[in-house]
């Protein structure tokens, strides 16, 4: 893939950008390797500084980065203004409670007799240089979920991000720079994905974290797994919607719709498959298809846009591929299906949703990346639960009932990293954040998020 600015709303390239090469890698590696000398040993207040003053210049910068999202990657403008809001509360929240986060640990008395030591800690040391990989999806929140935490550990980071961001991911390198870090301690790397693996295995990288695709995260994680180093993986989702009889179901149908096309349907925390139980699943799979067909599908800088284009061509291609191939072998088509008429240009696609679904069909067991949704009728709770594990993925999960019993079900049986009940998936600061099964390893945000990239270290006294 070219390193490029192609607007999808228009398919106009706006900018193309030369990959930096052997030479200027190497001394991207070298900057980095420098900066963490040095950086590894400044103290909680300085690091806290340091990220403060990003998150006030970024503050600054919405408006203008939020339109070169758009351009780059096609969400509404409204979205990625939040989008860098999001990013600001981040990186205060991580320059706030950082220093307690990470503060030493120290065993139960008992356990510090029975070690033999007088006394005895575990402290959290950064790992070093970490190189990220990154999606276009949410290009400056993926990045800073990464960056804020890992910074006030006191590691450095080196940021390849995805080809079609170019201008967002050299402001992420340029605002860094702007708000005082020392030189190397968070660069962009302008390279494509085959310049990924060299500078993996290079000797100054300590660990890695992908944010991405299946065959991505497979193939960083084969690397760092042959050099032993540490990834951490947030991979595609597939997440169920659930709906039960004794649900609010107009509010369920209403956020289904939210949770289904945010950024454009374009997210790995979206809601995939909407199983609703049989005695409200009329009345769901209605209203739900109402709110979808209601949707406006437009330019994505106006404000009156809910859905604008997919992020790329092939983006696209791959979502109508999933559709065609079910409705071929028998999915009905409930509303959309199609390229919206009369919009030659840009990647557009028509909020969708489909039901009937077998489990011959693709879309039962791959990832919809766009405004696509399944709908699924289950018997009672226990197939529900079934029907929800019932896909590779293992990101997060919805669940709509007021039951507490089947609350507790839900919460003791789904297999994902998150089960929100009666909302949708969202993230925060201070909430893990990540999955099992296909959907990765490891954790984001809150406490688990920054002890990801440290060294654990016995401090252990006689
Ligand atoms: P990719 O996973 O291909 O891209 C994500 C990042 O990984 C990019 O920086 C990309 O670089 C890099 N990359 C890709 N392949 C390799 C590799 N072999 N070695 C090292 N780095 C690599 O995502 P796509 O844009 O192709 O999207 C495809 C699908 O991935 C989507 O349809 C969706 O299912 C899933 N996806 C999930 C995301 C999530 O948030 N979990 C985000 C984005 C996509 P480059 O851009 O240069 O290729």
């Amino acid at each position: 893939m070219p390193i490029a600015t192609v607007n999808p709303a228009t398919g106009e390239t706006v900018r193309t950008f030369d990959a930096q090469g052997p030479e200027e890698i190497e001394r991207c590696l070298a900057d980095a390797a420098a900066a963490f000398a040095s950086y590894r040993a400044t103290d909680f207040a300085e690091r806290s500084a340091l990220l403060t003053g990003a998150a006030d210049l970024l503050e600054a910068d919405i408006e203008d980065i939020a339109r070169t999202m758009t351009t780059e990657m096609g969400k509404p403008l409204a979205a990625a203004r939040a989008e860098a809001a999001k990013c600001v509360k981040a990186m205060r929240w991580y320059a706030q409670h950082a220093e307690s986060l990470l503060a030493d640990e120290l065993p139960a008395e008992a356990d510090v007799r029975d070690s033999g030591a007088r006394a005895v800690r575990a402290r959290y040391r950064p790992l070093g240089v970490v190189l990220a990989v990154m999606p276009w999806n949410f290009p400056l929140w993926q990045v800073v979920r990464f960056a804020a935490p890992a910074l006030m550990a006191g590691n450095v980071g080196l940021l390849k991000h995805a080809s079609n961001v170019p201008q967002t991911a050299l402001y992420l390198g340029g605002l860094f720079t702007r708000a005082g870090y020392p030189s190397g301690c968070f660069q962009t790397l302008l390279i494509g994905a085959g310049a990924v693996e060299a500078v993996l295995r290079d000797s100054r990288v300590a660990a890695a974290t992908l944010t991405g695709s299946e065959p991505a995260g497979r193939a960083v994680a084969s690397v760092a797994g042959s050099e032993v180093k540490k990834t951490v993986l947030e991979l595609g989702g597939s997440d169920p919607f659930v709906v039960m009889p004794s649900a609010d179901i107009a509010q369920a149908a209403k956020t289904a719709v939210t949770a289904r096309v945010q950024n454009n349907g374009q997210s790995c925390i979206a809601a995939k498959r909407f199983i609703a139980h049989t005695d409200v699943y009329d009345e769901f799979a209605e209203r739900f298809t109402a709110g979808m067909a209601a949707l406006r599908v437009g330019d994505p800088m106006q404000d009156s846009t809910d859905v604008g284009p997919l992020a790329t061509e092939q983006g696209r291609t791959d979502l109508e591929e999933l559709v065609d191939d079910a409705v071929r072998q028998g999915a009905s088509v409930l509303c959309g299906g199609r390229r919206p008429q009369g919009m030659e240009r840009g990647w557009y696609y028509e909020p969708t949703v489909l039901a009937d679904i077998s489990e011959t069909m693709r879309i039962d067991q791959e990832e919809t990346f766009g405004p696509v949704a399944t709908l699924y009728r289950v018997a009672d709770l226990d197939e529900a639960v079934e029907r929800a594990n019932h896909t590779p993925f293992g990101l997060s999960s919805n669940v709509w009932t007021r039951d507490a019993d089947e609350i507790e079900r839900f919460a003791r049986d789904l297999q994902a990293g998150g089960v929100y009940v009666n909302g949708m998936t969202a993230s925060h600061p201070a909430l893990p954040f990540g999955g099992v099964k296909r959907s990765g390893y490891g954790r984001e945000l809150s406490g688990h998020g920054i002890r990801e990239f440290c060294n654990v270290t016995t401090v252990w006294q006689a």
